[in-house]
């Protein structure tokens, strides 16, 4: 496996090498550019005055052989480059070095140049067996504007090749010298890096085994993306724990729901079949076995509705219809109940209200939710049902002036089976009315909340969208 660090060290090691390569190159050429046209200029004002000086010494008569060489020689080292004469027909005239040769192909394209009365400037490699580069200006000597010789000024580009090398080696140093640091940096950020990864990858297999109770410290003083992914990463354990959790539990409550309805009935049937219980009560203890298999029968139906709730199973077939109808139709529902326990109920809601949502299960929401108004309330209680509507949605509210629900319970009643007070739920109650409701609602992506006080009663509201 090769490690981030190889990675990063590898790619950071390439960029900076290209971009040394691409600034040494760049850099090379731009002073070697530089140097070049330097020392031609240079040279250039050097040709001109000894050409001038040549032209003087021949008009004045000065101009003698030996002297000329003598003075040639001096300007040689003077000026440290080869002085050449050579005439019309690129014949070498007078040479200050013997051992620099120019061949005749090149002495006759300067000599071209030089007696057109330009100056030539050319770069040539020289030498035998060791071939240096050269820099050869040629210029013209003018006595009454005629051009009687060429004076060719040569020298080795040697010098500027050799600071070009010392450029060039200070580049690498320093090239090196950053990789080196890379080096280091990228260790100690790799590092920073790679330790909580580690521990991540470790701490996912230990969950992906069952064990939820995997937690990763936070590095001190940071708030980078690495903490952030640790801390998404323990929110995401606990969600799983929690999960794991109310997994366990809603096994234990569905089979404690359905074990005592079954040991009820069983007790019952038994009962009957032996003959403890007599023959006159038996219509009686029939009718206690039929009433918990409509409560077994509604607690499967609940739990699968649930279930198709939560797998998105069910279909939400948006429409448009009016609240008031649908609230109406599940009141007439509940008559009798309302009616047994002397319940006062007031509708306030607005007849003409039209909402968009799947009729079907907003009429499921409405039971529910009276069904728990009736079921909490007191005998001679009321239920007030009423509707508003406030920035473009529509708010219906169920309230009910029963028992109520102690604050510190109220956002665990939307959870599976979670009944306030086992005792207190009567007409068997199991626990999954306001889950299916919230579900619901969910699905529409609508909100519901409560409102209560213990003693004094409670208010479920959600929300809907307009037509
Ligand atoms: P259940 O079938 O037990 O009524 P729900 O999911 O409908 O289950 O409600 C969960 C719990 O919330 C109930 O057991 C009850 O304790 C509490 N609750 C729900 N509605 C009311 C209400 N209107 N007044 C008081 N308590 C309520």
């Amino acid at each position: 496996m090769k490690s981030i660090y190889f990675k990063f060290v590898l790619t950071y090691t390439i960029i900076i090498a290209v971009g040394f390569l691409i600034f040494g190159t760049v850099l090379n050429n731009l002073t070697e550019n530089y140097f070049i046209s330097q020392k031609q200029t240079q040279l250039v004002r050097e040709a001109e005055k000894i050409a001038t000086g040549l032209a003087l010494w021949y008009i004045t008569g000065f101009l003698e052989q030996d002297r000329l060489r003598f003075e040639i020689r001096f300007l040689r080292d003077y000026l440290n480059a080869s002085i050449l004469l050579i005439n019309k027909n690129a014949n070498v005239i007078l040479n200050s070095d013997e051992q620099v040769y120019i061949d005749d192909f090149n002495l006759r394209k300067i000599r071209d140049k030089v007696f057109e009365g330009e100056i030539a400037v050319k770069k040539l490699l020289i030498g035998d067996i060791i071939k240096r580069e050269y820099l050869v200006i040629g210029y013209p000597v003018v006595i009454n504007n005629h051009i009687i010789s060429g004076l060719l000024l040569i020298t080795s580009t040697d010098e500027i090749r050799q600071t070009l090398k010392m450029y060039n080696r200070i580049i690498w140093l320093v090239t090196l010298f950053e990789v080196l640091v890379v080096l280091i940096i990228t260790y100690a950020l790799t590092q920073r890096i790679i330790t909580p990864i580690k521990k991540l990858a470790q701490a996912s297999r230990r969950i992906a085994e069952g064990d939820f109770s995997q937690k990763i410290p936070i590095p001190n003083n940071s708030d980078d993306e690495i903490s952030e992914l640790i801390s998404s990463f323990n929110y995401m354990t606990e969600k799983l724990e929690n999960l794991e959790m109310m997994r366990k539990s809603f096994i234990s409550n569905v089979s404690h729901e359905l074990r005592s309805p079954l040991t009820s009935i069983r007790g019952f049937v038994e009962g009957i079949l032996d003959r403890t219980i007599p023959d006159d009560k038996r219509d009686f203890y029939l009718t206690l076995v039929k009433e918990e298999v409509i409560k077994l029968n509604n607690l499967i139906n609940q739990l699968l509705e649930l279930s198709r709730l939560e797998w998105g199973k069910i279909n939400v077939n948006l429409s448009e219809f009016k609240i008031y109808s649908v609230i109406a139709e599940e009141l007439i529902k509940f008559e009798k109940r309302i009616e047994e326990k002397e319940i006062d109920v007031s509708l306030q809601v607005d007849e003409e209200l039209v909402v968009k949502a799947d009729r079907d299960l907003i009429s499921r929401v409405i039971h529910n939710l009276l069904d728990n108004a009736i079921k909490y309330n007191k005998v001679g209680g009321k239920i007030y049902i009423y509707s508003e509507v406030v920035n473009g949605k529509a708010y219906i509210t169920i309230q009910d002036t029963g028992i109520g629900i102690p604050e510190k319970l109220q956002k665990l009643i939307w959870e599976r089976f979670y009944k306030v007070d086992e005792s207190r739920s009567l007409e068997n109650g199991v626990g999954l009315g306001l889950s299916i409701v919230k579900e619901i609602i969910k699905l529409h992506k609508q909100n519901i909340w409560v409102e209560s006080e213990e003693g004094v009663g409670s208010k479920f509201t959600f929300t809907l969208d307009l037509k």
